[in-house]
C-alpha cells in the first residue's frame, strides 16, 4: 500500500518551493497539479479564509484557529508558520505516504517553513522561485486586486525578506515564463 515502505527503494525527493508573495507561485502550482500527476504537490493547512474559487482539499484545508492548534500539538504539521497574520502548515503523513510510495513530493511554503524543513529533512532540496524585478513583483502584487491595502503592505514587508534569503536555496529560478519553470522543477525532482 501507500503507507509500506520496501526496503530496497529510497524515498522519492522532497523539494521546497519558495519566493515572495506575488512572484507568481500559485500559477506555477497551478500548472503543476494539471499538467505533472508525476510530482505530487502537497496541500497545506491554513487559518487563512479562501480567496474566490478556492476549494477546500484542493488548495488548502481550511481550518479554524482551534483547530489548527490541535494539529500543531499532535505533531501532525511538518512545518508550519505564520504568515501575514494566518497560520500555514504541511500535513505531515501525506508527504511521508508519497515519497515512501516513490512519489516525489513538492512543497509550497513561505521562508520560515523552508528554513524548518532544511533543519528536519537535510535531504530536501529548497527552489527559490525569484520575480524577473522588484518592480515587475511590485506590479504583480498590487495588480492581483485581491487584497486590502494593509495586507499588501504586510505582503511587500515580507516580500524583501524573502528576497534577501535567496542565498539560502540551493537554486534559484526566475519566474519569466510559467511553463519553463515548471519544466525545471520537474527535471530537478527527478534528479534529486
Ligand atoms: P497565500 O495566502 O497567498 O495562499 O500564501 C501565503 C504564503 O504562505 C505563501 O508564501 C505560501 O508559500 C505560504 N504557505 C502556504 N502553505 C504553507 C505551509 O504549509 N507552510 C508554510 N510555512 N507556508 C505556507
Amino acid at each position: 500500500g501507500l503507507t509500506r515502505r520496501s526496503a530496497s527503494r529510497p524515498l522519492a525527493s522532497l523539494t521546497v518551493l519558495s519566493g515572495p508573495s506575488g512572484v507568481g507561485k500559485s500559477t506555477v502550482i497551478q500548472e503543476l497539479r494539471a499538467h505533472h500527476s508525476d510530482l505530487w504537490v502537497s496541500v497545506s493547512a491554513t487559518t487563512r479564509k479562501p480567496r474566490p474559487g478556492e476549494v477546500h482539499g484542493v488548495h488548502y484545508y481550511f481550518v479554524d484557529d482551534a483547530e489548527f492548534d490541535e494539529m500543531v500539538e499532535r505533531g501532525d504539521l511538518l512545518e508550519w508558520a505564520v504568515f501575514a497574520g494566518n497560520k500555514y502548515g504541511t500535513p505531515r503523513a501525506p508527504v511521508e505516504a508519497r515519497r515512501a510510495a516513490g512519489v516525489p513530493v513538492l512543497l509550497e511554503i513561505d521562508l520560515q517553513g523552508a528554513r524548518q524543513i532544511r533543519r528536519n529533512s537535510p535531504d530536501a532540496r529548497l527552489v527559490f522561485l525569484a520575480p524577473p524585478s522588484w518592480d515587475e513583483l511590485v506590479r504583480r502584487l498590487v495588480g492581483r486586486g485581491t487584497e486590502a491595502p494593509e495586507v499588501i503592505e504586510r505582503r511587500l514587508a515580507a516580500a524583501r525578506e524573502e528576497l534577501a534569503a535567496e542565498e539560502e536555496f540551493d537554486v534559484t529560478l526566475v519566474n519569466t515564463d510559467v511553463k519553463t519553470v515548471c519544466q525545471q522543477l520537474v527535471a530537478l525532482t527527478r534528479s534529486s
